[in-house]
């Protein structure tokens, strides 16, 4: 195993870099995918969230467009996506960095801001493209954007990027950029959907998999918490007294849609807290000036969606506190690793009511353990579950929709009830829906 950077065969410009930013050692994943980029594998690569994976794309990127001669003087050389504004713009400034004693170039072409400007600066033909798909989709579509040089393709968070219905963004790139000489990596803590898969025997050419850990392995360096919830009001108090806890240290909390970052962040200030909310639905700059704010520590409190829940690294926060719980198990791996980054300690709290049992369920399977639930002084929940179904259904009563359009002669499955006293007992099924058809609210979609 690697135990510093210069044991890798990286140019000396970029050890210079590293060594200037006080990195000496790389991870386990940098050390490994480092290795193998710089044979000109293709690599489908995964750890844990917080270990430093941009670094294991960007550094034999960067080697590669120093040291080697590039296939089109016009064409950028390295393409980076990313499946938010906000990751894309950190991998970004990351690149910036890297780069800045360097003659090297890069722009960052993102959705919501002016397609025109992107149009000049791509005109500038810079090395690196970093960006959301939606948007570089629309640039190689509108010709302003030519992918024929392309010697590197990286998708960060790939796997989010096809949650999010960008499937047939992605298959144009890759098929704008498809020559034999193109190297493509992805990079995820969860890699391992059905329909990522589809997609990487498509895209990568006998990739190298590497995977340090297993996504769903506990995180050692974040204390998880779970409490039941009895309703709304119930689940205020909770995040409250949870708030009294953290020490004025600067917390993350999510719910499950847009329109709640807004209602919870405007109590949580009435409530004298200081508290933001950074949904999807924002333009692009109150965007920017919330995480701007909220990264240089300027309030407590985010409130955000999903939109937040990957690759954000925001070293000071040290708490995740889940008001809703996330519909896909994935998801509750990536929110909770917004705290315990790079070797700190981080805590996560998910309160789990009625309405986000079946989700609770899914997380549980996922992670393959048995959760144990906490209480906190004065607020505990009625609500202790939903009892599993265990008798088995006949196999010719499916669960789908698309059954109960009764072709056969089989009658409906009867709803599940469900009453307990003093609690609101929602219905919501959590089921999967079809990744190109999930662009809905919930999701929270980018462009
Ligand atoms: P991931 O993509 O795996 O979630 P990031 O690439 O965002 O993780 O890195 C997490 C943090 O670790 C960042 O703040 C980054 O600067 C830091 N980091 C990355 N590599 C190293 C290293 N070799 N030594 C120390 N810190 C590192
Ligand atoms: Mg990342």
């Amino acid at each position: 195993m690697t135990t510093d950077f210069t044991d890798l065969p990286l140019d000396h410009r970029i050890l210079k870099s590293l060594k200037t930013k006080g990195f000496e050692k790389p991870t386990e994943i940098q050390s490994l995918a480092i290795g193998h980029a710089l044979l000109g594998k293709d690599l489908l690569a995964s750890s844990k969230t917080g270990s430093g994976k941009t670094l294991a794309f960007l550094l034999p990127a960067l080697h590669r467009v120093l040291r080697e001669k590039p296939l089109s003087r016009k064409d950028p050389r390295v393409l980076i996506i990313a499946p938010t504004r906000e990751l894309a713009k950190q991998v970004f400034l990351q690149l910036k960095w890297l780069i800045s004693s360097q003659n090297v170039t890069a722009t960052l072409i993102l959705g919501g801001e002016n397609f025109n400007d992107q149009v000049k600066a791509l005109k500038r033909n810079p090395q690196f493209v970093v960006g959301t798909a939606g948007r570089i989709a629309d640039h190689v579509k509108d010709k302003s954007l030519y992918l024929n040089g392309l010697e590197l393709l990286i998708f960060d968070e790939a796997d989010r990027m096809l949650d999010l219905g960008f499937a047939d963004e992605l298959k144009l790139i890759d098929h704008c950029a498809d020559h034999r000489k193109r190297q493509t990596m992805m990079f995820s803590a969860t890699l391992d959907s059905a329909e990522l898969h589809y997609l990487t025997e498509k895209m990568l050419n006998a990739p190298q998999r590497i995977s340090v850990g297993e996504a769903n392995a506990p995180h050692l360096d974040i204390s998880q918490y779970f409490y039941f919830s009895d309703h709304l009001d119930h689940k205020i108090q909770q995040l409250e007294k949870l708030l009294e806890s953290t020490d004025n240290k600067q917390v993350i909390v999510f719910t499950a849609t847009r329109e709640d970052t807004d209602k919870l962040s405007k109590h949580l200030s009435e409530a004298n807290y200081d508290s933001v909310a950074l949904s999807a639905g924002l333009t692009q700059s109150q965007r920017s000036h919330i995480m701007n704010a909220f990264s240089r520590g300027q309030h407590q409190i985010l409130v955000t969606t999903d939109v937040a829940s990957r690759g954000l690294d925001l070293l000071n926060v040290e708490w995740v506190i889940n008001f809703d719980l996330p519909k896909h198990a994935d998801e509750y791996v990536h929110r909770i690793g917004r705290t315990g980054r790079a070797g700190n300690l981080g805590n996560a709290a998910s309160l789990v009511g009625p309405k986000d049992w079946d989700s609770f369920k899914s997380i549980q399977r996922f992670l393959t353990q048995t959760i144990e639930f906490s209480e906190l002084p004065g607020l505990a929940g009625k609500f202790k579950g939903f009892k599993s179904k265990t008798a088995a259904k006949p196999k010719t009563v499916q669960k789908t929709k698309r059954s109960n359009k009764k072709t056969d002669a089989q009658a409906p499955p009867k709803k599940r009830v469900r009453t307990i006293e003093g609690v609101d007992v929602g219905d919501a099924p959590m089921r999967r829906k079809p990744r190109s058809a999930s662009m809905d609210v919930e999701s929270d979609e980018e462009e």
